[in-house]
């Protein structure tokens, strides 16, 4: 039986050998193609060659797992109170007055800047509710989510929605809602609407603070984000929220920040009974 050694060398012999080449970094003579006498290379170069490219596509793979989990965040991890925001676009959004049109463009001219790496928070405030201020925060998200190398991860998380979820999870040791879960969360996405800030206080009117159990949630959560961006809607005007929020909060909130205000514009959401 032949030893592997003569194995080895009758392998050798067989291959044709370019002599009149040579790769001075591995010390080797070059090899012609299995299949023509014509082109020859460094058969060590060549290897490299091929790790390389296995390397590089694996890496790739990995980049592209990466980014469809960031670009899957907003559809997959968004907590929302009305489910007819999802997926909704500028497209979408009928201005039924001057003040409607006017703020649907400031949001398109927000959402620009935003894809061109501003960084700066955006407040979407009005008295009235129904008057598209989540419309218009989701649409920046959607258009973000969609454009470029739609790498961006976005997040559209209702207020109260979430508070609600992080207090049954006090109860509940099976719910992965808890406070952690949602700090880490919303603390690491690139951008974020913190949607009806005020309303899970309940009664506007009244002089009621939030808990500081609230505060101390969107405290860590801003804490997180101070080089994001975050856009927040609520009914409530800026002294209300100084007054029900701690001031460490408001002064991350409001800290850069740009708005787009309504005034006008009153419940535009078709009613059933008609008043
Ligand atoms: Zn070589």
């Amino acid at each position: 039986m032949e030893s592997i050694s003569q194995t080895l060398q009758t392998k050798l012999e067989m291959l044709n050998w370019d002599f009149n080449k040579r790769c001075e970094k591995h010390k080797s003579y070059f090899l012609f193609d299995y299949n023509d006498n014509l082109n020859s290379r460094c058969p060590v170069c060549y290897c490299e060659g091929m790790t390389k490219n296995v390397e590089q596509q694996e890496a790739e793979k990995a980049l592209d797992a990466e980014r469809l989990k960031k670009y899957n965040t907003l559809k997959k991890l968004s907590i929302l109170q009305d489910e007819t925001l999802r997926a909704i676009r500028f497209s979408d959004y009928k201005p039924t007055n001057s003040e409607e049109e006017n703020n649907k463009n400031e949001a398109i001219d927000f959402f620009n800047r935003y894809r061109n790496g501003e960084i700066f928070n955006l407040w979407i405030q009005g008295l009235n509710t129904g008057v598209g201020k989540s419309h218009l925060g989701m649409s920046i998200l959607e258009e973000l989510n969609e454009s470029d190398a739609k790498d961006r991860s976005c997040l559209f998380i209702d207020i109260a929605r979430m508070l609600e979820l992080i207090h049954d999870s006090f109860d509940n040791k099976e719910s992965h809602y808890t406070q952690a879960y949602f700090t880490d969360l919303l603390g690491k996405v690139d951008f974020l609407v913190l949607d009806d800030l005020g309303a899970e206080t309940g009664d506007i009117d009244s002089k009621k603070k939030a808990s500081e159990y609230t505060s101390k949630v969107l405290r860590s959560v801003m804490n997180s984000r101070q080089d994001k961006a975050t856009i927040i809607t609520t009914n409530l005007p800026s002294a209300k929220l100084k007054q029900m929020y701690d001031g460490k909060v408001m002064s991350r909130m409001m800290r850069g920040v740009k708005s787009i205000v309504f005034k006008e514009s009153i419940d535009k959401r078709p009613s059933e009974v008609g008043f």
